[in-house]
């Protein structure tokens, strides 16, 4: 990039593209303020419905709604770039300084973002084994999107970047090494954008560089998972080489005897692909109590239903045995931060996650934890050695940091 390329506006748009769908959030990076988000939804079918909300210039937001046919994905960036423009959050794609696009798997290749040339693209597209119902979706937003902007530098943000700083004996499974060497065996680890965002809102929180700061972070959504961070830096998680391990997820059973797999498929005569689509869609909360969405299962057990509160035990049993397993891996823990829909909303999923872990310093103060509240809260007790913190995530916002940074750095390196 040269020095008369480099635009004035910061207007940054993050991509996050999927087999059938595409979000996308605009910011103007200014002001770190979003312009635009959208999701255009059903691509390839005959009703296509993109929504949008658009800050207005009095600053609350509009919605606007379209349902046409859109055929494909580059159809479907041109019609976002159509009403992007028609509700006057951007002109054209020409005005952009960038844009930062989510993927999926970076494998050992990519421990950071990346400018996208033709040799990232292959990088991407060979990682497809690892991530085939992502990694082809996320190319296939960078290809169109290069059509539309050939002349926006593009950003590429892994999922798992943030975890390639995990030890051999911490991303090794205990299998013959010859399958990491050929295959690429190992733990790669997932939602890396959320647990890298936390971990510096949680250092700039307790006023310490993010080098110094020690942490177990829990990303609670739909998906999940843990992570032990020591001194910024994630040194285990709980997602594995694939979203499917660790804590018990919306449908996914998260850690399983390897062996019941097998077993399954000797008993039912499920072919791999099923059990597979099982594991992953129809396991987890909704395998337990029939539900996935956290709010309707709180509810449920509220109103005595057993399958309801099983799953809640269920679910905040494994968190509490990652949270025992990560403070002994890290020693000291400063903070405890609980993020995403259900951990930055779910007060009673907190105070279960917390429950007889004052052997570990970490106890709760009740009232803060039930009082709602808008950007990082405190919500652990006066005595509470660890911190407990609540921190909204925002994964486009932290992709859009990194798309800025990375063409700031390319930039200067140009000089
Ligand atoms: P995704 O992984 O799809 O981004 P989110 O981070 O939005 O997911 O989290 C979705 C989960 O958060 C759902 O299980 C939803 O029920 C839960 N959730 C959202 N708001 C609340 C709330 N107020 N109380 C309890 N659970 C909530």
């Amino acid at each position: 990039m040269t020095q008369s390329t480099v635009k004035q506006n910061l207007k940054i748009l993050v991509i996050n593209c999927g087999s059938s769908s595409i979000k996308y959030q605009l910011f103007d990076m200014r002001e770190r303020s979003v312009l635009a988000a959208g999701l255009l939804e059903q691509i390839g079918e005959a009703r296509s419905r993109l929504t949008q909300r658009t800050r207005s210039r009095k600053g609350g937001m509009r919605a606007t709604a379209k349902t046409q046919t859109v055929g494909g994905h580059r159809q479907g960036l041109a019609l976002i770039g159509r009403v992007m423009a028609d509700t006057g959050a951007l002109g054209s794609f020409t005005e952009l300084y960038g844009i930062g696009h989510r993927v999926v798997h970076g494998g050992e290749a990519f421990r950071a973002p990346v400018i996208i040339d033709r040799g990232v693209m292959d990088a991407i597209r060979r990682m497809a084994a690892l991530a085939p119902l992502h990694n082809p979706a996320n190319l296939v937003g960078i290809e169109v999107a290069r059509e539309h902007a050939p002349q926006v530098p593009q950003v590429a943000v892994f999922d798992t970047a943030f975890h390639q700083t995990l030890p051999p004996h911490a991303f090794h499974y205990g299998l013959p090494r010859g399958l990491y060497r050929r295959h690429h065996v190992r733990r790669y680890g997932f939602h890396g954008t959320s647990h890298a965002y936390v971990t510096r809102q949680a250092a700039a929180h307790l006023q310490r560089p993010p080098d110094a700061v020690n942490l177990i972070t829990l990303h609670l959504g739909n998906g999940a998972s843990a992570a032990a961070v020591k001194n910024g830096r994630s040194v285990d998680t709980s997602m594995g080489m694939t979203p499917l391990e660790g804590l018990i997820m919306g449908t996914r059973c998260g850690d399983l005897d390897p062996a019941i797999i097998f077993y399954l498929g000797r008993e039912t005569g499920q072919p791999a692909g099923e059990i597979e689509a099982l594991l992953n869609r129809e396991s987890g909360l909704k395998g337990i109590c029939g539900v996935n969405d956290m709010r309707d299962i709180l509810q449920r057990a509220e109103g005595g239903d057993a399958a309801a509160r099983l799953a809640i035990d269920m679910y905040t049993y494994r968190i509490r045995k990652y949270i025992g397993a990560y403070t002994a891996v890290l020693g000291r823990v400063d903070a405890l931060v609980f993020t995403a829909g259900i951990g930055e909303h779910a007060a009673d999923i907190r105070r279960r996650c917390c429950r007889g872990l004052a052997h570990l310093g970490i106890v709760l103060d009740e009232d803060e934890n039930s009082r709602r509240g808008a950007g990082i809260r405190e919500v652990q007790a006066a005595h509470s050695k660890v911190r407990i913190l609540v921190i909204p995530t925002d994964e486009e916002l932290e992709i859009a940091e990194q798309t800025l940074k990375q063409i700031r750095d390319d930039a200067q390196t140009a000089f």
